[in-house]
């Protein structure tokens, strides 16, 4: 499985548009690793996680392999995640030769959400509701959706991805787990985990995580056995406030056996 990560920034993106912070104006300066536009990710190039508004952007990035996608999971309604304006444009007169209906599958709201934003193209997409705990097969893959905590007024979801006997779970948006995800993910393995790090060094673990939480996080998976002396742990979805540029983040994570994502990453297990 290959799991390619287009964004690595929380909702603002770094350098966030309106912002003159210390951070947003080293992360012009420095560039590279350090310009962050929002989550998102291509898994075995079939299968999209969330639509942000940078998706077009991701697009004229990395090339026409990036729209290529037949199904579209999707983990909650914020707008960093989820932007069905520009689902849209996969659709007669907004674009050609884009090949068949594309699959949505996501919350109610999101599913709501997608019926009303393409109310007048649904022919073109199949749009469908997941429930957590429940595994679906997708694109080849095992898709189920976990419960997070993010947002309350919806059910926002984290995936845990299987194909061919490898895992990942993509952990974000979400604080740190509830009590039935942790449950639920006792009795499996994963080999790549992606974890919500928005809040760097502030003391916030709920709605997203901070550092200490990713690697609290890190340290319970390895208790209970789900992650293993080869798997890989992630961080990500990176927020401005947070203050750390790209190497601050790997000074504080990468000793404790976690990467930093940075936009075009690619993991393959
Ligand atoms: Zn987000
Ligand atoms: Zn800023
Ligand atoms: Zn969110």
């Amino acid at each position: 499985m290959k799991i390619h990560l287009l964004g690595s920034a929380a909702a603002e993106g770094v350098p966030a548009i309106f912002c003159r912070c210390e951070l947003c104006q080293k992360a012009k300066n420095l560039g590279g690793k350090d310009i962050r536009t929002r989550t998102s990710a291509l898994v075995d190039d079939n299968l999209k996680i969330d639509f942000p508004p940078d998706t077009f952007m991701h697009v004229l990035r990395e090339g026409d392999k990036i729209s290529e996608f037949e199904h579209l999971i999707v983990t909650h309604t914020h707008h960093d995640h989820f932007y069905p304006e520009d689902i849209r444009m996969r659709t007669p007169g907004f674009a050609r030769n884009y090949g068949d209906v594309l699959n949505i599958y996501g919350n109610e709201k999101v599913v709501e959400r997608c019926r009303e934003t393409l109310a007048n193209e649904l022919d073109c997409f199949n749009i469908a509701p997941l429930q957590a705990f429940t595994t679906y097969e997708i694109g080849g893959k095992l898709i189920t959706p976990l419960k997070a905590d993010h947002k309350p007024d919806e059910h926002s979801f984290i995936y845990f991805i299987e194909k061919d006997g490898k895992t990942c779970l993509y952990g974000h948006d979400t604080g740190v787990f509830p009590t039935e995800t942790f449950n639920w993910l006792a009795n499996r393995i994963v080999d790549i985990a992606i974890l919500d790090c928005t809040n760097g060094l502030i003391d916030r673990k709920t709605i997203h995580m901070n550092i200490e939480a990713v690697k609290d996080t890190k340290a319970k998976l390895a208790e209970i056995g789900v992650i293993h002396e080869n798997s890989k742990v992630v961080a990500t979805h990176f927020s401005h406030n947070c203050g750390l540029l790209h190497k601050d983040l790997e000074k504080l994570l990468v000793p404790f056996g976690i990467d930093v994502a940075y936009d075009g990453m690619e993991l393959t297990i």
